[in-house]
């Protein structure tokens, strides 16, 4: 990579600000708070998918009623535990999992129940729930909307019965048509997931499978690349030999078509693997990504909460015996926390941030971390990766271009010390 001068305009301004730079979300960067978030985590599946790597588990019953208990339980312990002066009514509450859509609509409103009675809860709290596209589940959305939820996020994964039964999905494609068009007619705000560069997957076939996907005119749609993750089936097929994906140049055509696509038919690409309308976006993950706080209650769930100057990490046990268990006996599924050092909410919140085309604010990066961006980050490097067409400067911050965002870790770890 070329070396160049620390001058301006490569380097950060010493003025920061909020002007935008174009990009759907640059004002919200400019926002002083990230947000209240809850995540609760659901850890049950039907059946465990073989690139599956989330703390999802398969059992023969779930004792609904105990668990839902054990949740609400969890959740007031969690709160307790939050200072009152971070406190606030949350922006977004997301039901993820395992597959959520298999909770007890009852226990999906008794959660809420309690963020209710305590005025946790507005008008404009983002409520949102993972869902499978199998029609049993289907058949109970009306009843979670009824229990409060307003955001529906479908896993889809692929409009290909071939590439279904690939990805181990209980699912066909008519099936999860026909839950997408049942959670439209019941929900005002709708996402839903797919997955490609799948096995034996080209470019071609994906550039075919997503004018379906469009077609479907989406709001908000999360796009991600296969990725063998260890510890799944695929990991250890692949190992074997059994099972390839496709090359590097081939994923990356597929990602620069999908970016070229939804660029077209004005479909935002607000973070690496999501696509939203303006004023679509997940506020839930925006919380992540601009390292706002958020409360995690449920197996293996993890938190993240200003505390003083500093931050705090919290998490949950992660399986979901041994969590029910610290639950029923302690009143809390509580582990471990930890006091987050500078350096440690430096890389957070720039490997976080820089997945969003709007990158990180300067401004809150200088409250979250207590150093300057410009201060933290190494200068010369800074200079090389805009030089070299990965990083862009702009009035609120740094952000990564379509090219950085590929090598996003390499990346962070040449910009820090
Ligand atoms: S449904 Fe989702 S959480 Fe459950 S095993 Fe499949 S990918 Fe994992």
């Amino acid at each position: 990579m070329p070396s160049v001068s620390l001058s301006m305009p490569v380097s950060i301004p010493e003025s920061v600000g909020t002007e935008s730079v174009g990009g759907v979300s640059d004002q919200a960067a400019g926002v002083e708070d990230a947000g209240l978030g809850l995540y609760v985590h659901w850890p049950f599946c039907i059946s465990k998918c073989p690139y599956c790597d989330f703390n999802s588990h398969v059992r023969d019953s779930i004792d609904q009623e105990r668990w839902g208990r054990a949740l609400v339980n969890d959740l007031e312990s969690a709160l307790a535990a939050v200072s009152t002066d971070v406190l606030r009514p949350l922006l977004s509450i997301f039901f993820g999992g395992g597959t959520p859509s298999l909770m007890a609509p009852e226990t999906v409103a008794a959660v809420l129940d309690v963020l209710s009675s305590r005025g946790l809860l507005n008008a404009q709290t983002e409520i949102t729930l993972e869902a499978n596209p199998s029609s049993a589940d289907a058949e109970r959305f009306a009843a979670y909307r009824d229990a409060g939820v307003n955001r529906l996020s479908i896993g889809v994964q692929a409009l290909d019965n071939e590439a279904l039964r690939f990805l181990g999905r209980a699912h066909d494609v008519d099936e999860a048509l026909d839950a997408l068009a049942a959670a439209r007619a019941t929900f005002s705000r709708v996402s839903f997931d797919l997955i490609y560069a799948r096995t034996g997957q080209s470019p071609q076939a994906w550039r075919a499978e997503l004018e379906r996907v469009l077609a479907l005119a989406p709001a908000h749609v999360s796009l991600y690349q296969l990725t063998i993750e260890h510890g799944t089936r695929f990991y250890e097929a692949q190992a074997r030999g059994n099972l390839t994906v496709p090359g590097d140049d081939d994923a990356a055509t597929m990602y620069e078509d999908t970016l070229l696509r939804c660029k077209e038919i004005k479909l935002a690409a607000y973070e690496v693997s999501n696509f939203a309308r303006p004023g679509e976006e997940c506020r839930h993950n925006l919380i992540y990504w601009r390292s706002g706080d958020w409360i995690g209650v449920g197996p293996g769930a993890h938190g993240r909460m200003g505390q003083g100057d500093g931050r705090v990490a919290t998490r949950q046990w992660r399986s979901p015996e041994k969590w029910l268990d610290a639950v029923e006996n302690t009143g809390t599924g509580f582990e471990a926390s930890e006091v987050l050092d500078a350096p440690t909410r430096a890389t957070e919140m720039l490997m976080m941030g820089l997945r969003l085309t709007e990158g990180v604010s300067a401004k809150r990066f200088e409250r979250m971390v207590g150093e300057t961006l410009q201060d933290t980050l190494i200068r010369d490097r800074l200079d090389d990766l805009v030089e070299g067409g990965f990083m862009e400067v702009s009035q609120h911050g740094v952000r990564t271009t379509r090219q950085g965002r590929n090598v996003l870790n390499t990346l962070v770890s040449q910009l820090l010390p």
